[in-house]
């Protein structure tokens, strides 16, 4: 066993700022963003941010015939790098987007086994350097079967706030940052990028997108918009959602399905209402064939199931949603949707970049997708920054793009594998399904046989998806420990760690945070040490 510290588990990431030397490739002057849902914003903010100081111009097009997909209420920590990067405070643009604190994702039902039918995925923070040993200890201890408390939640100061609904930020003295997401109306934060884009100097023409037209040498050329007008750009970014018009339909870019190893193919939404106390976490159930979000807003609950059409009918999924959610007499109106899970095999491809639902989709198990624009756009510029247009270059750059996908993948894949429901044919589908990546079959392998598995995680894809730590908490939380007839008393030195020191460091802790509504009434100024922006990665 490693005698494995926290700092094993925070790779630390300062945020580039933009390089002002840095030289864009002479043949970029014009760049089109075809879609202005989140992912069209979000990337014409990024690049404006790089290439409007030097010279680049960017325009977004966007069809007033094809809506937006209108879901998508979650984050990762990450989207507090993206807005620090441009400089927007949490105060100004939270609000506008109805948005809260998200301290992490709560897993209900996904086990039956006593004492792990539920589990807390947490954001780990610095705090969590002062409990991360212990828990690793005592996990690693109770795989080799010793009788510990190895169970996530009593090891994370993300989990005692969220279960008192409480928001990551601490009072102004505390000497600890704590990491954070987000929840936020999706509607509402593509309204207010656009507006803010606009405002930077980012060209927009409300246009449906009618044809794509590739030059003799197969790049795209230009597009032609209702009208018949013909726009030219040197490069454009594919955000058209599910289309994929210029990557996928012009360009012929294949695609990669993952429904061999993800079922779920639909969801269906729809908002309940919010009472005084609003929660600073995403529920996430498992349902007869699926899993449902609870996704508190400052105006409303967000709701869906997320499901496989191969096992249950759209009727079928909603009936059921509506009753988890006490609404089966009520005439809320229900959104239904199609989701394509997979990837692109080139997110660069040619004079084209595809970023979104265009690229790829992951289900929305642990909000992902906005991360995923994130890192394809700033890993974009980093290229384009670093003067570097050729194949070799773009090849470097969709296997990292790739490598976060896979990662990411089979981390949601992993959430389903070890369930151990029995209820439905679409869970024992799931338990049973021997479709999983190479190094993902190794890390079970090193789990179940009681080995480390950090060198699995940080030495594979997988660790290009999650941490290490995250993997703990999810076998720990799914309760993938010995049975417990087969537990053994501790040796002392696995027992050496108190739980009760663990719960009076945290309660401590806890007195330093505040209500989620309290909070949110009075959005606290940007505190010194967010201005460090580490990342825990
Ligand atoms: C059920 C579900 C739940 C989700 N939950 C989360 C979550 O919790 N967290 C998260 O991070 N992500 C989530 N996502 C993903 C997230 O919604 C998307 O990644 C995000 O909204 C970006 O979408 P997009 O901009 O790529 O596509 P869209 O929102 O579909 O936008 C496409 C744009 O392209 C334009 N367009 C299309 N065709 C044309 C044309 N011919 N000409 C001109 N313009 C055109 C449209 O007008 C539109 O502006 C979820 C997705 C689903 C399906």
């Amino acid at each position: 066993m490693t005698t494995a510290t926290a700092t094993l588990f925070n790779y630390s990431f300062e945020v580039r700022k933009p390089a002002p030397q840095a030289h864009v490739p002479v043949q970029i002057k014009r760049i089109v963003v075809v879609g202005g849902g989140t992912a069209g914003w979000m990337c014409a903010m990024t690049l404006a941010q790089a290439l409007l100081p030097k010279g680049v111009e960017i325009e977004v097009l966007e069809s007033p015939a094809v809506g937006i997909i209108g879901v998508g209420e979650g984050s990762t920590p990450w989207l507090r790098g993206f807005f620090d990067k441009l400089g927007i405070e949490e105060s100004e643009w939270m609000p506008a987007c109805h948005a809260t604190y998200k301290c992490g994702i709560t897993f209900d039902k996904w086990s039956t086994k006593p004492g792990f039918e539920s589990y807390f995925h947490p954001f780990a923070s610095m705090l969590d350097n002062l409990t991360m040993t212990q828990f690793v200890h005592n996990v690693n201890a109770r795989v080799q079967g010793a009788d510990v408390h190895a169970h996530p939640n009593r090891f994370f100061i993300a989990a005692r706030l969220a279960a008192q609904d409480m928001a990551p930020k601490p009072d102004q003295h505390f000497p600890f940052d704590v990491w954070y997401g987000y929840h936020f109306d999706a509607v509402l934060l593509g309204q207010f990028l656009q507006k803010k884009a606009i405002e930077r100097g980012v060209k927009y023409r409300s246009c449906h997108v009618k044809e794509v037209k590739l030059g003799e040498n197969g790049d795209i050329a230009s597009v032609v918009i209702d009208g018949g007008e013909t726009i030219g750009a040197d490069f454009f970014v594919d955000c058209t959602g599910f289309a994929g018009l210029l990557s996928q339909q012009a360009l012929k870019t294949p695609f990669l399905s993952f429904s061999s190893n993800l079922f779920n193919d639909a969801a269906v939404a729809m908002p309940t209402p919010i009472g005084e106390d609003i929660p600073s976490q995403t529920i996430s159930t498992a349902m007869r064939h699926g899993w449902s979000w609870k996704i508190p807003l400052t105006e409303r609950f967000g709701n869906g199931y997320v499901y496989s059409s191969s096992f249950c009918s759209a009727d079928e999924a909603e009936r059921e949603l509506r009753e988890h959610l006490g609404l089966l007499d009520s005439d809320t109106p229900a959104r239904h949707l199609k989701m394509k899970v997979g990837r692109v095999t080139k997110h660069w491809n040619r004079n084209c970049l595809a970023v979104g639902l265009s690229q790829g989709f992951i289900e929305p198990l642990e909000a992902t997708a906005l991360l995923f624009i994130q890192h394809t756009v700033s890993t974009f510029v980093e290229f384009l920054e670093g003067g570097d247009m050729s194949e070799p270059a773009k090849d470097r750059y969709n296997q990292r793009v790739n490598e976060h996908f896979e990662g990411t993948r089979d981390y949601i894949v992993t959430h389903f594998k070890t369930n151990n429901r029995t209820d439905t044919d679409y869970w024992r589908a799931n338990a049973s399904n021997g479709n999983l990546s190479e190094p993902l079959q190794e890390l079970f392998r090193t789990w179940l046989s009681g080995r480390s598995i950090v060198a699995d995680v940080t030495q594979q894809k997988l660790g290009k998806g999650y941490p290490v730590f995250s993997w703990y908490c999810i076998l720990s939380g799914m309760g993938i420990f010995p049975e417990s007839d087969q537990m053994r008393a501790p040796t002392p030195k696995e027992a050496r760690y108190k739980m009760t020191e663990i719960d009076n460091l945290l309660a401590r802790s806890a007195l330093n945070f505040r209500k989620q509504k309290d909070v949110l009434a009075q959005i606290p100024p940007k505190r010194r040490e967010d201005a460090l922006q580490i990342y825990f990665w």
